[in-house]
């Protein structure tokens, strides 16, 4: 159980470093981190410029009121009361570098080191010496920075002597406290602004979490599920788009499965009905008719599942996109005329009139071979449907507004309106039973089709960028028009 576990946490923990929350709090965190400590970088800078500054101005005041009333003894000096502080350091050097007296909280080698310094300085650059010298808390106490000023100053007996005085920086602890001010508040900041961070990146990406549990529960049998998540942000527009693709899909889905169960429908009628005829047969010796009816009825299912067959695979490779249309300049009342010599027989055979009407030349850019499929299930259609006293099928072709058309128009039975929506739907078929009646040669005369004919007359359409077209009339007759765009 423990061991079944540990891969698990291990996977978990793996994952949150991957997470796109994790890298967006880390990257929030740097920002802030490089923020803060510039901020802090500059409001320290400016302080101790300000602190320096400040100290300076005190050094220098007090050094004013020192030079005014310092006299210095043989043996020391008086000083005035009241301007110097405890902290302050006072050192009087004698012309040869000795201190002559020093006060304040400066060790006597610390003092002599110094007052050797400043007298090395005196004498190197002149009288008197360079403005203000600090010296590191490093070689001093107390721990503090000093800032010294050196005056040179007439001693009793007419040798000139120097006078440092040395005041802290910061006697304060401003800059103690400031950095202490500055880390401790960025530090709270940059917690704060993680924890923040992590509860912001967290709740933006439920959603997120939400989407994937459910696209995980989305299998390839049950598309019906939906996101439905409200929101009107990207990610509520990244559900409602991912929403969309599972229903196109469930969609082409569904009519996948809905075209093989057709197809294997309407494939199992006619096998069925082999396999009867068969069995009937050869159950006992019959006479030569009755085996000749038998093998006139397996032909004609033969036919019809042979055009079905055929069907079938020009839509699959239309729906795989296998279907290679090459466009070459085409007159329309060639395509026509073709097709009116190919169906003559059929249409004779079936007491049909296959008439053509006016056959201007209107030229497109069309592959002849699939133009002359469409027109020939059109025609086919007429002379399954057309039944009457005026049989009668008729093809014509014209061109209006730059636009060429060709009609073929029958006098059957027309179709109601109610179906006229769905003609071109897979398998759809008006007259849904399948009575086929074969001529003498055993070939049917009118073999109802499987409902495919008008969905590839569409495609074939749609693919030469043209329209297709259907108006009838119940009892008068049925005409279907195509338009394509006219070359010249
Ligand atoms: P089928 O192979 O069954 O003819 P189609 O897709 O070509 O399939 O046609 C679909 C249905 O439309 C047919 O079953 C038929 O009922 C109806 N139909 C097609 N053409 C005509 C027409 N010219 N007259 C009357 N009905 C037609």
């Amino acid at each position: 159980m423990k061991s079944q576990k540990l891969p698990a946490i291990g996977k978990r923990i793996g994952f949150f470093f991957h997470s796109i929350r994790f890298r967006f709090v880390l990257w929030f965190a740097v920002i802030l981190a490089i923020v803060l400590a510039a901020f802090s970088g500059f409001v320290y800078y400016n302080q101790a410029r300000d602190i320096q500054g400040e100290a300076q101005f005190r050094l220098e005041r007090k050094m004013a009121a020192l030079e005014v009333v310092l006299t210095m003894t043989s043996n020391g000096f008086l000083l005035p009361q009241g301007v110097l502080q405890d902290t302050d350091i006072l050192i009087l050097v004698a012309p040869d570098g000795e201190v002559v007296a020093s006060r304040g909280p400066i060790p006597a080698q610390d003092a002599t080191l110094l007052a050797q310094r400043a007298q090395q300085e005196h004498e190197q650059h002149g009288n008197p010496p360079d403005g203000f010298v600090s010296w590191s808390q490093g070689n001093l106490k107390p721990k503090a920075n000093y800032l010294f000023v050196t005056v040179p100053i007439a001693t009793v007996t007419g040798r000139a002597g120097l006078i440092i005085l040395g005041s802290p920086l910061d006697p304060y602890g401003l800059s103690g406290k400031l950095i202490f001010t500055l880390l401790a508040g960025s530090l709270l900041t940059l917690l704060i602004a993680l924890a923040g961070g992590f509860w912001l990146a967290d709740r933006a990406m439920r959603p997120v979490h939400t989407i994937t549990q459910a696209a995980r529960t989305i299998g390839e049998t049950d598309l019906s599920r939906r996101l439905n998540m409200k929101g009107k942000d990207e990610l509520g527009q990244l559900a409602n788009t991912f929403d969309g693709m599972l229903g196109r899909l469930q969609a082409a889905f569904e009519r996948q499965r809905q075209f093989v169960a057709d197809a294997s429908h309407e494939l199992r009628t006619p096998l069925t009905i082999v396999n009867l005829e068969a069995s009937r047969v050869l159950t006992s010796h019959r006479s030569k008719e009755d085996y000749q009816n038998a093998l006139t009825v397996i032909r004609s299912e033969n036919d019809f599942m042979s055009a079905l067959v055929n069907d079938l695979l020009t839509l699959a490779r239309m729906d795989a996109g296998q279907t290679v249309i090459e466009k070459t300049p085409v007159d329309l009342s060639d395509v026509a005329v073709e097709t009116v010599e190919r169906l003559t027989p059929l249409s004779t055979r079936n007491g049909i009139r296959l008439e053509t009407g006016d056959l201007p030349e209107v030229h497109i850019l069309g592959d002849r071979q699939y133009l002359i499929q469409m027109l020939s299930n059109l025609v086919e259609n007429g002379i399954k449907y057309t039944d009457g006293i005026e049989k009668c099928v008729r093809i014509e072709t014209g061109k209006t507004d730059g636009t060429a058309w060709v009609r073929v128009s029958d006098t059957g039975p027309g179709i109601a309106p109610e179906h006229i929506p769905h003609l071109f739907d897979r398998f759809y078929r008006i007259d849904k039973s399948r009575t086929r009646n074969a001529d003498d040669d055993g070939h049917s005369k009118a073999p109802n089709g499987s409902g495919l004919g008008l969905s590839i007359v569409q495609w074939i359409a749609h693919v030469h960028e043209g329209s297709i077209k259907v108006e009838s009339q119940v009892g008068v007759g049925t005409t279907f028009e195509a338009r394509f765009k006219a070359t010249e």
